[in-house]
């Protein structure tokens, strides 16, 4: 702790400057706990983004970690591991799917479920089918692929050409996806909430509409629950509160609670169309990352669990609605279970990241969608008194960055 060799400073010196970080180093957790090397505590209402659902340093997630990580962490995928094959067996036995595939992040989940998409159009339906629709803010990760398909050109240009055949069209908007969805269609992939867009929920509507679509069209419905999965909106995956079931289910983030794995989840018809050595990945699968991931879905399914994930979820939106009547600074606050979204006024249209940097120095962690949103992804099990305690802190720092707009000149 404190290590006078590297600091916050350090950073702007070695790393490649991709990430603007805080100006603190957090150095250690407990909980919904962080402290950084300074000592000082923050109560942390983003989770890693959405990563940390059980807390950090989660005992029984420890514990696992120091049984598996004293046996064997990789062997690769010459070789099959128990902890991988029970995952899937819990996934399976959890959702609509009945085959896995286990990746290392997000984007590479969403990656092999596009790659199959396309396979299974071409095995199926020849060359022509090669249209993947995404819509417009969507986030599916930074691989090159992940990132054309995503909605936000700005990640993708200046990169040279981008991938053919993706087509964007706005969100929860039906009358586009009725015209553009047709016979060239091989995939439609959505978000059931948008999350790095700015926490955005799907109309149920939409998703029905969409299902529909896929149907009429031979098309394959691909649900990236990367964000809203493992347990996020109170429900193990957010489609299981919809009427609507996809073909193709990627799954990150929380699954491992901080070790890297990601998942693509889908039926035994569509999977067969993946033979040996079409796809592939060294560490995806390890046993280690595996038995986390096995602990964490067990933990998580317990649907007491998730009917706390709604409890603390409305908790939270009660406290954005008290915050609201004394500030009159959010123009929505939307959003499901742990993941929600304060939209900011006009008159705070912006400034996100100014109530976030003032949040930290009350001593509250938490994350922005985009420049006018405040998001809010904390641990599903994070304790009440927390969560109270945190919203006293951010109270704080939005009265004082109100009060300093109210002092500060008009521009
Ligand atoms: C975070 C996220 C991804 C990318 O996951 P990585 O692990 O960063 O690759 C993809 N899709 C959604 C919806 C996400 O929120």
């Amino acid at each position: 702790m404190n290590d006078p060799t590297v600091t916050r400073q350090t950073f702007d010196e070695v790393m490649v400057p991709l990430f603007s970080p805080a100006a603190f180093v957090p150095d250690r957790g407990a909980g919904s706990r962080i402290w950084d090397t300074q000592g000082r505590e923050y109560i942390d209402f983003a989770g890693g983004i959405a990563v940390t659902a059980l807390g950090h340093a989660h005992p029984e997630l420890l514990k696992v970690l120091h049984e598996q990580g004293s046996k064997l962490w990789h062997i690769g995928n010459g070789y099959t591991n128990e902890p991988v094959l029970r995952l899937a067996k819990r996934l399976e036995d959890l959702t609509f799917a009945d085959r896995a595939f286990f990746a290392n992040s997000g984007a590479e989940a969403n990656e092999a479920a596009l790659k199959l998409a396309r396979r299974v159009a071409f095995e199926r339906h020849g060359a022509d089918k090669v249209e993947i629709v995404s819509f417009a803010q969507s986030f599916h990760g930074r691989t090159f692929f992940t990132v054309s398909v995503g909605g936000q050109p700005k990640y993708s240009e200046g990169f040279g050409p981008v991938p053919a055949g993706i087509v964007h069209l706005p969100y929860n908007d039906l009358d586009a996806a009725r015209k553009t969805i047709g016979t060239k269609t091989c995939a439609v992939i959505v978000e059931p909430i948008q999350g790095e867009g700015g926490v955005i929920p799907a109309d149920p509507a939409f998703l029905r509409g969409l299902r529909e679509l896929c149907d009429q069209h031979g098309a394959l419905l691909i649900f990236d629950e990367v964000q809203t999965g493992v347990g996020r909106t109170g429900y193990f995956y957010a489609y299981q509160d919809t009427d609507v079931t996809p073909d193709i289910l990627t799954t990150a983030k929380a699954l491992g609670n901080g070790f890297p794995i990601g998942a693509m989840l889908t039926t035994n018809e569509l999977a067969a169309h993946f033979k040996v050595g079409v796809h592939g990945t060294t560490y995806g699968g390890n046993p280690l990352g595996a038995a986390i991931a096995e602990k964490v879905v067990e933990l998580i399914s317990d649907p007491d669990l998730l009917e706390g994930v709604r409890l603390r979820g409305d908790a939270i939106k009660a406290k954005l609605a008290q915050l609201n009547k004394r500030f009159g600074i959010f123009s929505e606050v939307r959003g499901k279970g742990l993941l929600i979204g304060a939209e900011l006024t006009d008159a705070y249209k912006g400034r996100a990241k100014d109530f976030l940097t003032a949040c930290a120095t009350h001593g509250a962690m938490l994350l922005i969608a985009g420049p006018d949103v405040l998001r809010f992804a904390p641990s599903l099990v994070m304790p009440l008194d927390d969560l109270n305690e945190g919203f006293e802190r951010i109270g704080k720092a939005i009265e004082e960055v109100v009060g300093a707009t109210a002092e500060a000149p008009s521009r």
